[in-house]
């Protein structure tokens, strides 16, 4: 039966078809729909993990005891579960592992562009990179049992394109009978990685590997199309579908298990073309093993000896620029041909931006009033950085804000240090590093902004909501009991929108030298619940004398209206009611009390009616 799916949609199908009974996963783009799907099937456990290395430890375990399982997340989470990948990859599993990693090249929604094809040659297992929704599907399911076969850790890596992009996908209504679980292995020698154990462990692994690329010498994974002898493309992922495109005439060894490489393969592909090369996205992965095989690469009109042959190292590919590269190395003729629509006009730039009455704004307005240091993290919560707020200085990685802060208090840096980072994250990587904190006792000001809710990857629950992935009511972790178990003795919890009590409260703080945990606390504006409270609010023109300051807290539902204040000449405020909220922080900002609050707002609409 064929469905329309995307590759994140055919993952989740394939995995279940697969027979896997676990998932563990964090939500980030642009994985986050695998487990979301997964969680729907019949007859399997899924689950958010706090992070990606708590997801992949429980896969772990599921995979010991003998259950299909696997793990979900996006590039940089594979740093985070990099420990956990390493000793999986040494003791093998009894029932198949799958990881999978969503890499994100040209980094739509990311920190930074890595190719995750490199951990597999790092860490010894498989990478399978798929090119279609049909392959998402079809390799997972060979990720399982390759995983099994070998008694290794398989990467399924996947890129953003893929995950992303809809295709045709046959799928199966039958599903794999996955075994019970088994009685938990007591192979001492084989699971628990003690240095001597470890010691015979790293032969094993380096054996399997060889075997492994012994199968993909004639693994269906790879193929071989034969066209014209002219040129041979080696390629794999999303790059196999540019080359199609811009060679159609090329002969192409597709490569869908990209490490281990098959050798024999790969040279007696060679020998059948007159010109050789690798088109693949991000690193020369593959170009660097076929280079070491002794296989020559053509290189079109290059002098120099550069990191990768013909096409860009950074970014990702799309026909125009594999087209482009082409032709600049001799390898197509030709004019630069169109394949994506053009728009006639420049479109007006649109940065990112807190959305109207979102709970986060009301601390940023503070902090950039404060001009104090801020350390930001990763989650909507990163928007304060944007003007006019221009509230966040550093912003790295998960969980990276309060380490940073608390290494530049001890570094001896005069300015009292914040953190800024929100309840997804806290529980994430936050809470460790709040522990040391309190422990080596710096006095950085930490704000947690807890927006009920895990914000950026679109609404996921996490251990502060009360609710599971697959929606069961659980319990609600409480940030405040976590934060004062912790040993803090400065803790306050106070409502998002709270103004004056954020800032008279970090005011208040500043005069201390101890650490201190300020977490603000309100939904999501864009939740369902935030969402039928909305009550727009409204500008009295008459009071209104376009001073600017509500202007200063950067919401795009007020700005400047046509009509100037008579004395100065300066616009008058205007709110957006379509845009607007209700939030109040614009009008607990206004000196002129030129903002109607909510109650105002209703009685007024009462009198009108
Ligand atoms: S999604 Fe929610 S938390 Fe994120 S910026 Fe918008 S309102 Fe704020
Ligand atoms: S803060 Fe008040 S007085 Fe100033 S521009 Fe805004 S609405 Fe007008
Ligand atoms: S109340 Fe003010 S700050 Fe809040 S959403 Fe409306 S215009 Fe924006």
């Amino acid at each position: 039966m064929k469905r329309l799916l995307s590759g994140n949609e055919a993952v989740a199908r394939g995995a279940w078809t697969a027979g896997a009974v676990v998932g563990s996963g964090y939500p980030g783009t642009p994985s986050t729909e695998i487990m979301e799907i997964f969680a729907r099937y019949p007859g399997v456990y899924a689950e958010w993990a706090p992070n990606e290395k708590v997801a992949l430890d429980v896969a772990i375990g599921a995979a010991y005891a003998g259950r299909r399982a696997f793990a979900t997340m996006k590039h940089v989470g594979l740093n985070v579960a990099a420990d956990s990948l390493f000793y999986a990859a040494m003791t093998g599993i009894e029932a198949g592992l799958v990881i999978v990693s969503a890499d994100d090249p040209s980094m739509h929604s990311s920190q930074n562009e890595q190719d995750n094809r490199q951990y597999a040659k790092f860490v010894r297992i498989p990478c399978i990179d798929p090119a279609d929704s049909q392959e998402a599907h079809d390799f997972a399911i060979a990720a399982f049992d390759l995983s099994e076969r070998f008694d290794t850790p398989v990467l399924l890596r996947l890129t953003t394109r893929v995950c992303h992009t809809s295709t045709p996908v046959e799928v199966s209504e039958q599903r794999f009978v996955s075994s019970d679980p088994i009685k938990y292995p007591r192979n001492v020698a084989k699971y628990v990685m003690v240095p001597a154990n470890a010691r015979r462990r790293h032969g094993v692994i380096e054996h399997r590997i060889q075997e492994i690329s012994q199968y993909a010498e004639t693994s269906p994974l790879n193929r071989m199309e034969i066209r014209s002898s002219q040129l041979g493309i080696i390629t794999g992922g999303i790059a196999y579908q540019y080359a199609r495109e811009v060679f159609p005439e090329a002969s192409i060894l597709k490569l869908g298990l990209v490490y281990p490489l098959p050798a024999a393969l790969i040279r007696n592909f060679a020998s059948m073309v007159e010109r050789l090369i690798v088109l693949e996205e991000l690193d020369p992965f593959i170009e660097h093993q076929v280079r070491l095989l002794g296989v020559e690469l053509y290189r079109g009109k290059q002098t120099l000896d550069t990191p990768k042959g013909i096409f860009p190292i950074v970014g990702e590919l799309n026909a125009q620029i594999v087209r482009k590269a082409a032709i600049e190395a001799g390898l197509i003729e030709g004019e630069m041909l169109q394949t994506s629509p053009s728009f006639p006009m420049e479109l007006p730039q649109r940065p990112p931006v807190l959305c109207p009455g979102c709970p986060h704004r009301g601390a940023f307005f503070v902090l950039s009033k404060l001009k104090v240091p801020v350390n930001g993290d990763i989650g909507c919560y990163t928007l304060g950085l944007t003007e006019p707020l221009n509230a966040i200085h550093t912003c790295g990685c998960m969980g990276a804000s309060i380490g940073v802060a608390h290494g530049a208090a001890v570094a001896g840096d005069q300015e009292r240090h914040v953190a800024v980072i929100g309840d997804s994250t806290f529980f994430h990587t936050g809470i460790p590093a709040l522990i040391n904190v309190v422990y080596n006792r710096s006095n950085v000001i930490t704000i947690i902004m807890d927006n009920r809710v895990t914000g950026m990857t679109g609404h996921q629950d996490n251990p502060g909501t009360g609710k599971t992935l697959q929606g069961r009511d659980t319990t609600e972790i409480d940030i405040e009991n976590v934060v004062r178990a912790l040993g803090f003795t400065y803790v306050k919890t106070l409502n998002g929108y709270d103004v004056e009590g954020i800032e008279k409260t970090l005011k208040e703080w500043m005069k201390i030298s101890d650490p201190a945990v300020l977490i603000t606390r309100e939904e999501c504006a864009l939740l369902p619940e935030a969402r039928a409270k909305y009550v727009p609010l409204e500008v009295v023109e008459e009071k209104c004398n376009g001073c600017t300051m509500c202007f200063r807290v950067g919401c795009p539902a007020i700005s400047k209206s046509e009509k100037l204040d008579p004395r100065y000449q300066r616009p008058l405020a205007v709110i957006d009611p379509s845009l607007c909220t209700g939030c109040e922080i614009c009008a607990q900002v206004c000196p002129r009390d030129a903002i109607l609050f909510r109650n105002q707002v209703l009685d007024k609409q009462e009198i009108d009616q």
